[in-house]
């Protein structure tokens, strides 16, 4: 059983979508602002194990709500509902710190396949190393426990940097394209400015670089996209 939030203003999306949840054995609360569902995560004991997050919300919307725990270090999956599947959207979610999206109208059964999927973290990945961990310059990167211990420091990371980083690693020497990011890590198959990319791997680039101005394992490949070298010379 996990415990997950719904932040839906809309009563009758929010408790269908709440009661399926509770169908599937799990404990699920609404709350109908942004203000209210933040307040919710914070105050939570024991905490949620995912939120469901809508964008459209009155007061703070949805992309601010994940940002503001994403800033709080709050790092369990978020599946953002959008209201259409206008790439923009879809990538400013991601960019606020978002895990998946599903755009409305959604498919309740396939809301629920999301939700399993995000609980079960991408099943779609191979794994990195055997134990799950991967270790480059002073750093050490696991999977499993979304982290990275640098200097005995210990850095959350959320899904989609965690999945972010292993696709770099698991490709590492070779130059990825934004294109071959947006479709394989994000899942978003339009042509779209990719400038959320850049913002992603700057954010990424402040866990795996002890000079994140001057990178030396996530380098850009200027007009192409990027490559991970985890052993630079
Ligand atoms: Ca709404």
């Amino acid at each position: 059983m996990s415990r997950i939030l719904i932040i839906e203003d809309e009563a009758h999306i929010a408790e269908g979508v709440r009661f399926n949840l509770e169908l599937e054995g799990h404990q699920a609360e609404v709350a109908e602002t942004g203000e209210a569902g933040v307040q919710a995560i914070q105050a939570a004991s024991p905490p949620f194990d995912l939120l469901v997050l809508d964008v459209m919300l009155p007061g703070i919307d949805g992309f601010a709500v994940a940002s503001q725990l994403r800033q709080n270090n709050w790092f369990q999956p978020i599946l953002m509902l959008t209201a259409r599947s206008r790439p923009e959207d879809v990538l400013q979610g991601f960019e606020a710190g978002a895990d998946d999206y599903l755009a409305k109208p959604f498919v309740l059964a396939i809301l629920l396949a999301r939700v399993r999927s995000l609980l079960r973290r991408g099943p779609w990945q191979q794994p990195v190393s055997k134990a799950g961990v991967f270790e480059f310059g002073n750093k050490r990167f696991d999977y499993d426990n979304l982290e990275i211990t640098a200097n005995g420091r210990i850095l959350r990371l959320t899904l989609m940097e965690a999945n972010l980083l292993r696709y770099l690693i698991q490709r590492q020497g070779t130059v990825i394209s934004r294109k071959m990011i947006l479709d394989d890590v994000w899942e978003v198959h339009e042509d779209t400015d990719t400038r959320a990319i850049d913002n992603f791997i700057a954010r990424l680039r402040k866990h795996v670089e002890d000079e994140p101005a001057q990178p030396r394992h996530l380098l850009t490949v200027r007009g192409v996209g990027y490559k991970f070298l985890a052993n630079p010379s």
